[in-house]
């Protein structure tokens, strides 16, 4: 087998390497069974015991009270894009949107099917280079929820801090879910593709509060009801289990880290080695303005295009790969989830160094 090399990848991302190994042992042998993780009946107790284990993890990690529900859903992070208004808006109530970028965008236009949003903000005009702080929207009373976008994976921001509301927040955390520990309690729902911190693609987590689960509308489709996955433990019909058990071990992971405050320390020591590069002078262009800087996605420019093409070229060449910039603004994107070791980072900084001083801008 070839080496494993630095994958910048924004999703799917690099996980760990041990819960790689576990799997593979799964995939032929799951617990002992005799039959592989594909293989294995979703309703044997030794799948069951993982999904368990995996909510059971989760709610430790994150402090989940006992008034939420977990749920291990299909259909992608952007199926909750319409599950939440269809589940929430009944008779075209409204939402208020902050839009921070793609995500945030095709939200507002599932949400928009369902009911009156209000797009209380929005950086589209400064191509997304910055969330807002508090004061800059206002929420109108009659809004059913805030929906945001904690960390905005193409353009490389994050909120530091959450909005202080006592509207329902409603949060897409699909790139940065586990990178800091947070106050589940402040929010009504929060969702996240697995692809990024949790897992593999193929399960989206929900955290939902008790009373929004019994708010879905008998009239919608019931696999779109999150009601129909909180009475039957995400077993309404069969789950994604493999990605379910390699989340399982993603959590078993972080736990023996130490936990979300050692990951969040860890995230920002990674981070911080490549910012002090992009601050160091004019050459790299950081995308975000430095106060809404995400410590997951770092989305920056060199002097030209032709310059950005070379240095991911001669990047991938030595074993930092998937530094490609979102087709939608283009450039160059370290994404350095909780898995991507912090001798990756040094690597990249030592590289962009390198690639400045061989490369002068004109
Ligand atoms: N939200 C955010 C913040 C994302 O980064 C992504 C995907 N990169 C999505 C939603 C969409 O996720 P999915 O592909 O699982 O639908």
């Amino acid at each position: 087998m070839k080496t494993r090399v630095s994958n910048f990848g924004p999703g799917p991302a690099t996980l760990p390497l041990e819960v790689l190994e576990q799997t593979a042992e799964d995939i032929i042998n799951f617990q002992g069974s005799g039959i592989g993780l594909m293989e294995i009946s979703h309703r044997s107790p030794e799948f069951q015991g993982i999904a368990d284990e995996a909510e059971s993890l989760l709610r430790e990690l994150l402090q989940i009270p006992d008034n939420y529900r977990v749920l291990f859903l299909q259909g992608g992070a952007s199926s909750q894009f319409f599950m939440i208004p269809m589940n929430l808006l009944a008779d075209n109530g409204k939402a208020t949107y902050l839009n921070t970028g793609t995500w945030a965008k095709k939200a507002i236009k599932e949400a928009q099917l369902f009911g009156d949003i209000d797009v209380a903000y929005s950086s589209e005009e400064q191509s997304f280079n910055r969330v807002p702080s508090d004061g800059e929207y206002s929420i109108k009373d009659d809004s059913e929820y805030l929906y945001f976008v904690s960390n905005n994976t193409i353009y490389g921001t994050q909120f530091a801090t959450f909005p202080k509301t006592d509207t329902t927040l409603i949060c897409d955390m699909s790139s940065d879910i586990l990178s800091r520990p947070i106050d589940v309690s402040k929010f009504g729902l929060i969702f996240a593709g697995a692809q990024k911190n949790l897992g593999p693609a193929g399960v989206t987590i929900v955290i939902v509060r008790d009373d929004l689960v019994e708010r879905g509308p008998e009239t919608i489709p019931t696999m779109l009801r999150y009601k129909t996955h909180a009475d039957k433990g995400s077993m309404f019909n069969t789950p994604p289990c493999v990605a379910i058990s390699v989340v399982c071990r993603v959590l078993q992971w972080v736990k023996n880290m130490g936990g979300l405050e050692v990951i969040q320390k860890r995230n920002e020591e990674k981070a911080a080695v490549i910012y002090r590069i992009i601050d160091s002078g004019d050459y790299y262009r950081g995308h975000a303005e430095r106060d809404s800087r995400s410590q997951m996605n770092i989305s920056f420019n060199l002097p030209t295009p032709e310059l950005e093409k070379k240095f991911i070229e001669e990047a991938a060449a030595i074993g930092l790969k998937g530094l490609k910039g979102h087709r939608s603004i283009g450039g160059c994107r370290a994404s350095i989830y909780n898995a991507f070791e912090l001798s990756g980072a040094e690597q990249l900084a030592s590289f962009m160094e390198q690639f400045a001083a061989n490369n002068p801008a004109s």
